[in-house]
């Protein structure tokens, strides 16, 4: 798959591991946008002109393409600059006529984006926030679902949950969680940024009310990214931003919204990032079997290579040394099997070794990997750690990529025990 990203012809030496934070960009997305800006720039939306007119069809192009990734209704996707910016403005479009409870759930290893903007609407609205939590090292399992079954009541007004976990890897039972959810009108905000490139995504499956992810996470442009809404949330949601566009009408003193979603869409949008993120869409449609099963397939290798490396602790699920069935059925008494596989997403520490120094050697070896706490703190100290070491795929890695990095990380350990036993040795010798 290297062949569709330009960005492993320029960089030969460099294992991109970091799929996670921004994945590389398809040659087709590149085309796209340098075909709009060079010879069909024009703006959306507003003028019936020859060009304008062709510039409004690509872009509703692009969000009929994104509804059928994820099995939506056209009307039902708005164009956003990105996860973060989706999620606040659910969080600020939400008030006490969509939210019926005082409780907000979030799940143990949410990204700050989304965990700050819920903390914002607790304020706002009066409400607290729980945690649905994980069990030891990160993990989740039947057990784990059982205590999230008893959290969820009429008391609860929201549920936030990752679809994947960007740090763990973890897979959420979304579907199940949704059905519970509905069971006590508690509305569903799914963070899809880390499933989207690497799982089937179904709205009509999963039945949650929002779900939100980023183009550059799925091999598209940076600065576009999508919110899902039943249309009836996007309905009565208020909008947060305001301006051209978005409007049917507006006198000196007042204004009258137009639908979903253009009443999201104030101001002039991010054009080429939307018809960058439809190619990137399509990609991954023509390309859905080839990549999923490559990626579990590389992940499980890189998994047993790991699996060899002494002292190594991975977090998460994948972090189990028996997987977890896949088929995440609910039965009568919502219990649940966690989802198996991995994206793969795998972070870790090495228990004896500095692991900043670790991931500096590893860098000195063009391996582009994280370090860090990931933008989710709160889960880092629940597991005691300030940082961990992460690794994530992406369709273009391949065997060579799990193989350099593997040979990277046993030099860099055989490295720093050389180094701890000569300051050792100096030490003595003080
Ligand atoms: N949620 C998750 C799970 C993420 O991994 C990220 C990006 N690291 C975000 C939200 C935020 O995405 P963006 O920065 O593209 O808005």
């Amino acid at each position: 798959m290297k062949h569709h990203f330009p960005f492993f012809t320029a960089n030969p030496s460099v294992t991109y591991l970091d799929s996670a934070a921004t994945t590389q960009r398809l040659q087709h997305v590149i085309d796209s946008n340098q075909r709009f800006l060079a010879t069909d720039n024009a703006t959306v939306h507003r003028a019936a002109y020859r060009k304008a007119t062709l510039a409004t069809e690509t872009y509703e192009s692009s969000r009929a393409v994104l509804a059928k990734l994820i099995n939506a209704n056209s009307d039902e996707i708005v164009f956003t600059s990105g996860a973060t910016e989706s999620i606040n403005m659910i969080a600020d479009g939400l008030s006490t006529s969509n939210l019926v409870g005082t409780k907000i759930l979030v799940c143990a290893s949410e990204h700050h984006a989304n965990l700050l903007p819920w903390q914002k609407l607790a304020k706002r609205l009066d409400l607290s926030i729980e945690v649905l939590p994980l069990s030891e090292n990160g993990t989740f399992s039947p057990t784990t679902f059982e205590q999230w079954v008893k959290l969820i009541d009429e008391d609860v007004c929201l549920i936030a949950c990752a679809h994947v976990s960007n740090v763990l890897g973890n897979i959420y039972p979304i579907k199940q969680l949704c059905l519970l959810a509905n069971k006590y009108n508690a509305i569903t905000v799914i963070d899809g940024t880390q499933a989207v490139a690497h799982l089937s995504v179904d709205m009509t499956d999963l039945n949650c009310d929002f779900y939100v992810f980023s183009g550059h996470k799925m091999y598209g442009p940076t600065g576009v990214g999508i919110l899902f809404g039943k249309y009836h949330q996007l309905a009565t949601m208020q909008v947060s931003k305001l301006g051209g566009e978005m409007v049917s009408n507006v006198s000196y003193q007042t204004f009258t919204a137009q639908p979903p979603p253009l009443k999201f869409e104030a101001g002039t949008p991010n054009i080429t990032g939307v018809i960058g993120i439809k190619h990137a869409a399509l990609f991954l449609m023509e390309n859905f079997h080839q990549i999923i099963s490559h990626e579990r397939r590389l992940s499980q290798y890189l998994l047993q290579q790991l699996r060899k490396v002494n002292d190594l602790r991975i977090l998460g699920n994948i972090g189990l040394s028996s997987v977890l069935n896949e088929s995440a059925q609910i039965n009568t008494n919502e219990n649940i099997e966690a989802p198996e596989g991995n994206i793969g997403i795998v972070s870790f520490i090495h228990e004896s070794a500095d692991n900043h120094s670790l991931a500096e050697q590893l860098w000195h070896q063009d391996i582009s990997l994280r370090y860090g706490h990931h933008c989710a703190m709160p889960l880092l100290s629940s597991l005691a750690l300030g940082a961990c070491l992460r690794i994530s795929l992406g369709a273009y890695n391949d065997k060579t990529d799990v193989d350099r990095f593997i040979s990277a990380l046993l030099h860099s350990l055989g490295d720093i025990k050389n180094n701890d036993k000569k300051s050792l040795l100096l030490k003595n010798e003080m």
